[in-house]
Parts: structure tokens; sequence; C-alpha cells
């Protein structure tokens, strides 16, 4: 996503002085969250976190955005998330935060470049794509191993690439490196796939596309670039190896939340557990988007879910009579 550096550079936030709506994260989630908020005269400030805009910034093409009947590019729709927030008086840094103290009002967090304190909170830290594990993986990371089409697809002009994973984001992804690569493999650990019918009919119907069922991924091979994969087949157990030149991993998403561990009330998988207001376990801190959203994860529902987390914390800071 293309930054606005003019208003990232320095928010120009005294930091003993607590903010009213402080926002960590600024995918759809975030800035919604920030553009209600702003709104409400609040002055949020938005701690963008190394992501801006989010994952949703890099996806290529979204088409399930109300409003946008030929779809929107990601990023194109972060920079209006960004611009319509700012317009009302959102501030946006371009940090990350490394610790938080939810112990007691005003919150404090600390980046990686000041210390902040703030009368709420609402984080929007989104999900990271998950990883195989399995060797070669981590060697060969931007050397033919990637997590995202639409940032590597281009370097595999003419080139044959795998996809790991049989969901939407497989199928989508999958479906838009047939621009660049000359055969698209998806390996898949089932024969069925998981991705919702749209996508799958139009990934069956793409020439450059081919499926290969039941199998797993165990090694990525290759020296200096990916060379090859190993594959198993979890039916037979039988073991071949297939030359590639590219994988992309689409196998699903951990919430980015182990900053607030033993502070805020986590699922099993790490979500953070929130009602429908968006409130978490600590009055002040509400949370919205990927961060605290296992089922939905779209933009929209990101974009709902940021904007109620702000009404909420409006709400409360006026119970507070916080100025
Ligand atoms: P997902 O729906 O969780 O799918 C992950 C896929 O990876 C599944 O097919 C899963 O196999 C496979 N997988 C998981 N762990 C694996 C492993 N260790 N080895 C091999 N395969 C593994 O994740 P997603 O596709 O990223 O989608 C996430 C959410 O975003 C979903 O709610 C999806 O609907 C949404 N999304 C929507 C769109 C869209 O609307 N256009 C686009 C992208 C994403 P199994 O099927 O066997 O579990």
């Amino acid at each position: 996503m293309e930054l606005n550096l003019t208003n990232l550079s320095g928010a120009n936030v005294e930091p003993s002085k607590p903010l009213k709506v402080l926002i960590l994260g600024s995918g759809p989630a975030g800035l919604s969250a920030a553009l209600y908020s702003a709104r409400a005269e609040m002055e949020p400030l938005v701690i963008t976190g190394m992501e801006m805009g989010g994952q949703a910034a890099l996806t290529h093409t979204i088409e399930n955005y109300p409003g946008f009947p030929d779809g929107v590019g990601g990023s194109q729709l972060g920079e209006l998330f960004q611009k319509q927030a700012e317009r009302f008086g959102a501030r946006l840094e371009f940090d990350t935060a490394t610790a938080v103290d939810l112990s007691s009002r005003p919150f404090k967090v600390t980046t990686y470049n000041q210390e902040y304190l703030a009368e709420s909170l609402i984080i929007t830290t989104g999900a990271s794509p998950n990883k195989l594990k399995i060797p070669g993986e981590e060697k060969l990371t931007g050397r033919g191993v990637s997590w995202c089409a639409t940032c590597d697809g281009w370097f595999f002009r003419e080139k044959n690439v795998v996809v790991i994973g049989g969901g939407d984001s497989a199928l989508e992804e999958g479906i838009f490196l047939t621009r660049y690569a000359k055969t698209v493999t998806v390996i898949h650990r089932r024969d069925t796939l998981r991705a919702g019918a749209i996508l799958q009919s139009r990934a069956f119907a793409n020439p450059k596309m081919r499926f290969v069922w039941n199998t797993v991924i165990t090694d990525i091979l290759g020296d200096e670039a990916v060379e090859a994969v190993r594959l198993m087949n979890v039916l037979t157990g039988e073991v071949t190896e297939q030359p590639t030149d590219g994988i992309f991993i689409f196998i699903g998403h951990t919430p980015n939340t182990q900053l607030f561990k033993g502070q805020l009330e986590l699922d099993d998988l790490g979500y953070i557990k929130t009602n429908m207001l968006m409130e978490t376990n600590i009055p002040g801190v509400y949370a919205a988007g990927e961060a605290a959203d296992p089922h939905f994860r779209q933009v929209i529902t990101s974009a709902g879910m940021g904007a109620a987390a702000a009404m909420q914390a409006v709400k409360f800071l006026e119970a507070q009579g916080v100025e």
C-alpha cells in the first residue's frame, strides 16, 4: 500500500498526555475504528504496525466489498480508508507496539519509538499467515517461498509454481498467479476444497491450473532458490519429488495477539475474546478484525467490527467523563 508519509512522520503526540483513543493496527478494522472515533472528535492515533493496510492491502483485487461493483485493489481500498479517516482528524504513526500494560487506566503502550498513554485502546492487530514448519521453508523464504502472490507473482513469469492449501486464499491467489506463471499446481491435503463455489469453478476452468489431491508437502528443496518440493500422498504414503520454481503457502492464519497474552482473555487459538460490543475483559479495551475473529475474516466484517469498537469506545469515554 502506498504510504502517505507526510502524515506518518511524527504524529506530535505528547507522551505524558493520555490519548482518548489509541488504535493498534491499520487494516480495515483499524482504519474504520479511526474513521468513527475521529468523527466523534476523539482525535484517534493509529499505530500502523509493519503492514500498513493489513492483509487486505496485499490482496490484488477485492470483489466482495460493497460499493465497488467492478472490484477494487486491496491497496487502493486501504488508501481510501486512510484518506477518509484522516479527513476527520485521525493521525497515523508508522510504528509497532512492542509492549502493553493494561493493568490500569490510562493504558500504557510502548512502541519502537515512544510510549503512549491511552484512555481507551482498540486492538486491530490482525492475523499473520501460517507457516508449514518444514525443512527448507525458512532458508528459502524470499528465494521462491512466498505468502503473497500480489507481492511476488511477477517474479514467476513463465515459471511453474505450486500453491499449498485448499481454501479461498489458495484459489484466489492461485488464479492470480496464472497471470504470470506457466502452470500453477494446487497441492491440497484432502480431495475436496474448502474454498467457495465461485472460486472453485474459476479455478477448475483455468487451463493453467492443476490439482494434486490428498497430498502434503514434507520438504522444500534447493540451495540458493527453490528447485523442487517433496510430496507425500496421505492415502498411499507414496513420496515423490516435483520440480518447481516457487511455492506459495496459504494454509490459514494465526492472530497477532501475543502481546496481550496474560492480560486479555484469549481463546484456545489465540483470538481475543470479545462480546458483541467488541468489549474485551478489560473495560476500555476493545478488539476488532481478525485478531478477534476466527469466523468471517472479510474486509467488510472487519470494517464493521472496527466501527462498532469505536462507537463503544466513544460511549465508554463519555461515561468516564473524558473530555
Ligand atoms: P482457510 O479457509 O483456513 O483454509 C486453509 C487451507 O489450508 C485449508 O484448505 C486447509 O486444509 C489447508 N491447511 C491448513 N493447514 C495445513 C497444513 N499444515 N498443511 C497443508 N494444508 C493445510 O484459510 P484461507 O484460505 O486463508 O481463508 C481464511 C478466511 O478468509 C476464510 O474465512 C476465507 O473464506 C476468507 N477469504 C475469503 C476470500 C474471498 O471471499 N474472496 C479470499 C480469501 C480468504 P483443510 O481444508 O483440510 O482444513
